[in-house]
């Protein structure tokens, strides 16, 4: 064989090994060590609070419903902060993503709301209650390498006295206050399963009180899309029609939402993100809960793109995970400081 044939099959055997290797490591599970995990969050949180104490307070909202389980929150802000902003980072134990930007986004108030004139400006006016995670339960499992694809939180919903690690649980995205009668009901061991009544989880009542305890301004929800069908996309709260006055809100969001969208490319392919076409579901989640009874802007974002093998990425190695936290906290910087020199 030549040495320009040898070359080529050379070429040939480390681009299959390459294409291979990229089809298997698009999901990484167990999740490697670049990502946070269950046991070390309050730490992490705690460490960032001590950074700043004056500026950031480690609070425990509520405890999960089966297990007790604490969900935590970092309060980032100036005592005269006029607005408050909430970023929730996971609803679903395996949509880790959100996890890893929702501190990356604390971590970065507390150490350049001095430094950088951008965050600067919105920590003048927004105090942000940041909330790695909702679903301690779930996330745990998660992370200790029990079922990669763990959603809903551990409540034992088929009531056989123990956890079915992959159909037990509620879905605390449609377990919330509003709209949740007009979800159609699916069985309880169902991925999207309500619970048996509005709020029934502790987890959600501790979000609700939250709520009410500070109007919200603003409300952002991470997510991401396991199947693919809604990567890198944005989406609103329902749209009711006849409803004028929410609907010039909607509008306004979706112009906000929009210019988020497209400050952030999408992971592997061509463009960027986009908000979501049509009406969004009415059924009893987060964003349905926020902007239809406190009026508060609100809006979900879903993490992970699609690779060239047409692979839903939603658990990256840690090089991508940075790079995905990165370009989020970038166009954060520019929307929030642009919002916050807006009354
Ligand atoms: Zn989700």
């Amino acid at each position: 064989m030549s040495a320009v044939r040898l070359l080529l099959l050379a070429l040939l055997i480390s681009a299959a090994a390459i294409m291979g290797c990229s089809a298997n490591s698009a999901n990484i599970y167990p999740l490697p060590k670049a990502y946070l995990h269950y046991e070390q969050l309050r730490s992490r949180l705690t460490e960032i609070s001590r950074q700043d104490p004056n500026l950031a307070q480690l609070h425990v909202l509520g405890f999960s419903s089966t297990e007790e389980l604490p969900i935590l929150a970092l309060q980032i802000g100036k005592a005269q902060a006029q607005r408050n902003i909430l970023i929730i980072g996971q609803h679903h134990g395996d949509e880790v993503l959100g996890v890893e930007l929702s501190v990356a986004l604390a971590e970065e108030l507390v150490q350049k709301h001095d430094k950088d004139k951008l965050w600067g400006q919105v920590m003048d006016e927004y105090r942000v209650f940041i909330v790695p995670t909702i679903n301690p339960e779930g996330w745990k499992r998660v992370c200790d390498g029990e079922y990669q694809f763990k959603r809903k939180n551990n409540r034992d919903t088929n009531k056989n006295g123990h956890l079915d690690l992959r159909s037990d649980g509620v879905d605390l995205n449609r377990n919330y206050p509003v709209f949740w009668a007009d979800q159609v009901p699916v069985p309880p061991g169902h991925a999207n399963f309500k619970g048996e009544r509005p709020a029934s989880e502790t987890e959600v009542q501790a979000i609700m009180e939250l709520a009410q305890r500070y109007h919200f301004d603003l409300a952002i929800f991470y997510h991401s899309s396991s199947t693919g069908a809604f990567s890198e996309k944005i989406f609103l709260p329902n749209r009711i029609n006849g409803d004028e006055e929410l609907g010039q809100k909607l509008d306004e969001l979706l112009i906000f939402a929009q210019d988020y969208a497209s400050r952030v490319k999408k992971d592997y392919q061509k463009g960027y993100y986009h908000v979501g076409e049509g009406n969004s579901s009415r059924v009893g989640n987060a964003r349905n809960f926020f902007f239809h009874t406190y009026q508060a802007d609100a809006f979900l974002v879903e993490l992970g793109g699609i690779n060239s093998a047409g692979i839903s990425v939603v658990h990256p190695n840690g090089k991508m995970k940075d790079k995905i936290v990165t370009k989020h906290l970038k166009a954060l910087r520019q929307i929030l400081s642009q919002r916050a020199k807006r009354k």
